[in-house]
C-alpha cells in the first residue's frame, strides 16, 4: 500500500475528536496523489458531514456554479480536484448556532503530511480562516486580488462562498466584477489538459 493510500485510510478512520465534538467525527476525503488542484477550505458543513460529499451545501452552489461555473463531474474529478480543508470533519455548532472554528489538531495531524503527497499544480484557498494558515502575515484582500505562490505553487486565494460572507463580496465588487473571471481563465486551463 502506497503512502498516500495509507494516510487516507487512517484519516477515514480518525475519531481524535470524538470527546471534543460530542459525537462521532466523519472524516470527509476526496481526492487522489495527482489531482491537479488541491483546495483547502475552513471545514465541512453539516450538509456535507451529512451527505459524505464536500460542497453539497449552499457554499458548493455558489463555488461550482456561479464562480467557477463548472459541472459537478468536473468538480468531483478527483484527477482535477483534492478538496481539503483545515479540518476533515465537521466541529458542531456553538452556543449561537454557528459552525464551531475547525478543531487545529487536523492539521498537525494529517493535513500537513497529506499535502505533502500530492503532486498538483496549483492550490486554491478558500475563506480567511484557512488564508491565514497559509499566508499568516498576509493582507486577506491584497491575496484575493492577486496570484500568489505556496511551496513553488500558483496559489489562488477566494473568500468563503457561504452566504453569511455576502458582506464581503458586496463590499468588493471587483471579486465577481473582474477577479473571478481571471481565476476561472487559470482553472480552464488547467482543467482543460
Ligand atoms: S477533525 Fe481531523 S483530527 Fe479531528 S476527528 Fe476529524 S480527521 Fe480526526
Amino acid at each position: 500500500m502506497s503512502e498516500f493510500e495509507k494516510i487516507k485510510n487512517e484519516i477515514l478512520n480518525c475519531s481524535f475528536c470524538e470527546e471534543k465534538f460530542g459525537f462521532t467525527p466523519h472524516p470527509i476525503f476526496w481526492g487522489q496523489h495527482n489531482s491537479k488542484i488541491v483546495q483547502i477550505s475552513q471545514a465541512p458543513s453539516n450538509n456535507v458531514h451529512l451527505s459524505n460529499k464536500p460542497f453539497t451545501d449552499m457554499s458548493g452552489r455558489t463555488l461550482k456554479y456561479e464562480w467557477y461555473k463548472i459541472s459537478d463531474e468536473e468538480f468531483y474529478d478527483t484527477s482535477n480536484f483534492y478538496i481539503s480543508a483545515l479540518a476533515h470533519c465537521y466541529p458542531g455548532k456553538d452556543k449561537n448556532g454557528n459552525d464551531k472554528a475547525p478543531p487545529k489538531c487536523c492539521y498537525e495531524k494529517w493535513i500537513k503530511k497529506e499535502l505533502k503527497l500530492v503532486n498538483n499544480e496549483i492550490y486554491i484557498i478558500i475563506g480567511a480562516k484557512a488564508a491565514k494558515m497559509f499566508f499568516p502575515n498576509k493582507d486577506f484582500e491584497e491575496l484575493v486580488f492577486r496570484n500568489n505562490v505556496l511551496n513553488e505553487k500558483l496559489t489562488i486565494v477566494l473568500p468563503h462562498p457561504s452566504p453569511l460572507n455576502k458582506k464581503w463580496i458586496k463590499d468588493h465588487p471587483k471579486f465577481i466584477s473582474e477577479r473571478i473571471i481571471e481565476i476561472r481563465n487559470i482553472l480552464k486551463e488547467i482543467l482543460k489538459d
